[in-house]
């Protein structure tokens, strides 16, 4: 299985805040606790050529996992539409946090992806579906001390399985693990992260990210989406 974590690496670069939680940046702390578990694991940022998604290293990529905020509009069009193809051709695809916002999140569900926000609140994330692959060893419920609170309505495309559910300090309630199919695609939204937290240091949110790269990874990738006419199969 072949593992590319993406991540604009901006925060950490001018955050020191941020550079002591990561200081190889958050993808760095992301691959390290999936190599651990022998997962063949890249890393690729904005500030590689082509955002590191050229043609070659999609077609190798079994699972794409995405972290990005400032640097949304930063990502260009043209890679999009590539991600895309690969996502409905198999490949699978973990949004994390704001990543709600980014280009190729918003493309694949194809609504305006908006919700409400607010700095620093104790999270208890509950898992509804346990028996669903993602949430396999993870608790009922857990809890964030601090993370940034997400809350409804967010403004997302039907999940195929809402696999957990964040409930805040202040009162809202999240969809904060969501999965959907799209074209061959698996795609899997979790909304913990928040780059001024030790979010990735968690154990559960490690466990939650490890399974959804199983669950999310293609039998068959690289599937041509073409409409060609076809020759009758029986005589
Ligand atoms: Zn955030």
């Amino acid at each position: 299985m072949k593992v590319l974590v993406w991540n604009e690496f901006i925060h950490e670069k001018k955050k020191p805040e941020v550079a002591e939680l990561y200081p190889n940046g958050m993808h760095n702390c992301i691959a390290d606790f999936l190599r651990a578990d022998d997962i063949e694991v890249r890393t690729a940022t904005l500030d590689d050529e082509e955002c590191g998604l050229t043609e070659e290293v999609l077609a190798e990529t079994d699972v794409l996992i995405w972290w990005g905020h400032a640097g949304h509009n930063e990502v260009p069009d043209e890679i999009v539409e590539r991600i895309h193809k690969y996502v409905v051709g198999g490949m699978g695809l973990i949004a994390l946090h704001s990543a709600h916002f980014s280009k190729i999140f918003k493309k694949v569900m194809g609504t305006s992806c908006t919700l409400k926000w607010r700095n620093d609140e104790r999270e208890r994330i509950w898992t509804i579906m346990p028996n669903h692959p993602i949430a396999e060893g993870v608790d009922e419920s857990f809890v964030i001390e601090n993370e940034e609170m997400y809350g409804e309505p967010f403004d997302i495309a039907k999940p195929d399985d809402v696999i957990f559910i964040g409930w805040f300090k202040g009162g809202e309630v999240f969809r904060s693990g969501c999965t959907w199919t799209r074209g061959n695609g698996k795609v899997f939204y979790f909304q913990p992260g928040h780059e001024t937290n030790p979010i990735f240091h968690n154990e559960n949110v490690q466990k939650i990210i490890r399974n959804a790269v199983r669950w999310a990874c293609p039998i068959k990738k690289n599937i041509e989406m073409g409409a060609p006419w076809s020759a009758p199969v029986e005589e």
